[in-house]
């Protein structure tokens, strides 16, 4: 039984609606109060689905009638998660009935706000709608990304162990730019064929991206789909031919097995993305298996992600934000900090982000963490600002937040709503951006410098592109890495390279700053090559917030 809401809830639920209507995007809002289980729905998604009314009681339950069989337990589990006050939010994907029968597939994202008390208040969200056409991909008649992911919560919700391998082409933007688009799709085509040939009886193959594969298989186990995978690349090698022209393609892969079923597909997939990338950027191209190795507190690497995961929709609960000093080189003063991501929970103790960034970075939940990670870098540092002005606050950002179309009004918003002044953030990016289309990426940074923005290349001569970045972006600062300056006190070279650094630095108009100086030794033979700054546990280690700000006080009184 509900109580009927009153007038005064109903118009904040009206005003609180409208406040979130407005910055929606393309889906379908839904708010609830759930002091009275009251919620009001977007009468788009209303009039779709077609449901009682734009204001419904218990709308959850009216929902799940729309939901598909194979989804509903999901969809239950969580909301009931959410009512009982254990998540304070989801991400998930189902499929939903819609007027007609049929069934579309969702995307469902939604918050819980907390009222003064600190009680859950309202629920709100939005859905968005991938439509009929969900799941066949036509260029090659496999299904996609959504096929598979229904796949993988039928195989959840019967807990069916199966493995999984990825399998994709790099670069194949210049096959395309070699050869034509058509020739492009006629490679597809051919790659599709040999793809059918090998595995047609061996399990369900999906398109999830461009030029990149699924394989979902119960037959196959993990050596056997290994060494299909390295006979397949042979065969592309060989057989691989069209019109007499052999199109050099280079295959990357990677597999897992699927027998874990408390950790989303989404979090699994995530894994393997991640392993893909290994064998891309380490392995060339041998079948990288994603390793679920476990940690000293022997917690495997899955069961972390999934936990952290749903930490980042849990409002980034457990995550906090560290400040390492950057020194001036020359006059020794703590002039800025970097900030850097730690993850502690209960359960899981302090993790250090070498652990989970690597593999959560290109999962599309990083993007909301990115947000968080920069508001509270600007929030914990406006106070300092204020005593400080000349103050640097550096925050790191990843190649998945910059390929947001949002990320330039993110960050202008982030810094308006924080009062924080542009001219004092330095946005760090790494080597790794270089997979984003470099006229996008200098309008990122020409938009956001236009305001006073400043940019940092990160991990600097790690990468062979460091250079090209360098030269296209022409960054304020330049970090160069650590392994630089493990052996500058060793190998003259280093300190030769940092040199060159420091003067390209001059040359650019931009300042040069080293990141791990340890010993007294490398501090004073980083400041003979002439760089600005320095940063390293030489100084200090990253520091919380509270241990910082005395440091920061003592070093400038
Ligand atoms: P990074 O951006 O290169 O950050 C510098 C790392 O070097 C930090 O490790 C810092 O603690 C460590 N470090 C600094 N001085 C010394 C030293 O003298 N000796 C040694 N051994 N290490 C030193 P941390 O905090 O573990 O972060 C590791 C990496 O995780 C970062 O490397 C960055 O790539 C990533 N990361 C951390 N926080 C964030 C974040 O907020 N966003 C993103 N996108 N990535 C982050
Ligand atoms: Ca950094
Ligand atoms: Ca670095």
């Amino acid at each position: 039984m509900t109580n009927t809401i009153s007038a005064k809830r109903k118009s904040t639920l009206d005003k609180l609606y409208h406040a979130f209507e407005v910055v929606s995007e393309g889906s379908y809002v839904y708010l609830c109060d759930m002091k009275y289980d009251f919620s009001k729905w977007s009468a788009e998604a209303v009039q779709y689905f077609d449901l009682p009314s734009e204001y419904m009681y218990q709308a959850g339950d009216i929902w799940e009638q729309h939901i598909h069989p194979d989804d509903k337990e999901n969809y239950h589990q969580s909301i009931a998660d959410i009512f009982s006050g254990t998540d304070k939010g989801h991400d998930m994907q189902y499929r939903a009935r819609d007027r007609m029968g049929r069934y579309v597939v969702c995307t469902c994202r939604g918050t819980v706000l907390l009222d003064a008390d600190g009680s859950p208040d309202y629920f709100v969200g939005c859905i968005r709608n991938h439509g009929l056409v969900n799941s066949m991909d036509s260029l090659t008649g496999f299904q996609n990304q959504f096929g598979l992911f229904e796949h993988l919560n039928v195989l959840y919700s019967k807990q069916s162990k199966a493995n999984i391998m990825m399998i994709g082409v790099g670069h194949f933007a210049t096959v395309n730019e070699m050869w034509g688009y058509d020739f492009g799709n006629l490679v597809i085509h051919k790659l599709v064929q040999l793809l059918k040939e090998r595995f047609r009886n061996e399990g369900v193959l999906y398109r999830v991206s461009g030029v990149k594969f699924v394989l979902l298989s119960s037959s196959l186990s993990l050596d056997e789909m290994k060494i299909s995978y390295e006979s397949l690349r042979e065969e592309i090698s060989e057989k691989l031919v069209i019109d007499g022209y052999r199109p050099n393609l280079r295959i990357y892969g990677s597999a897992m097995e699927i027998k874990e079923f408390q950790i989303s597909p989404q979090a699994m997939f995530s894994c393997l993305e991640y392993a893909y990338n290994i064998s891309k950027e380490r392995k060339n191209g041998s079948l990288h298996i994603f390793n679920d190795e476990a940690d000293e507190n022997r917690t495997s690497l899955l069961t972390l992600i999934n936990a952290i995961r749903k930490s980042i929709v849990n409002d980034c609960q457990g995550f906090m934000l560290y400040y390492q000093p950057i020194m001036n080189a020359k006059t020794g003063t703590l002039y800025g900090a970097e900030a850097l991501l730690r993850w502690q929970t209960p359960a899981y103790g302090l993790v250090p982000p070498n652990r989970f960034i690597p593999i959560i970075e290109n999962d599309p939940a990083f993007v909301q963490l990115g947000e968080w990670i920069l508001r509270k870098a600007l929030t914990d540092m406006k106070p300092v600002l204020d005593t400080y002005p000349d103050f640097e606050i550096n925050v790191n950002v990843s190649f998945e937040q910059l390929r947001q179309d949002s990320f330039v009004s993110m960050v202008k918003q982030a810094l308006d709503e924080t009062g924080f002044s542009p001219r004092n953030l330095c946005l760090e990016i790494t080597e790794r951006c270089r997979l984003l289309d470099m006229t996008r990426l200098s309008a990122i940074v020409s938009d956001l410098r236009s305001i006073g923005v400043l940019f940092a290349i990160d991990d600097f001569g790690t990468g062979y592109s460091s250079m090209d970045i360098l030269n296209q972006l022409k960054c304020e600062v330049i970090k160069v890495d650590k392994s630089f300056i493990d052996n500058v006190a060793k190998d003259a070279n280093n300190a030769k390279l940092i040199t060159v650094v420091s003067s390209l630095a001059d040359i650019y108009g931009s300042k040069a700053c080293v990141e791990g100086v340890e010993t007294e030794e490398q501090c004073r033979i980083v400041k003979e090559c002439g760089v600005s700054s320095i940063q390293g546990y030489y100084y200090s280690r990253p520091l919380p917030l509270n241990e910082f700000i005395e440091k920061l006080q003592s070093s400038r009184n």
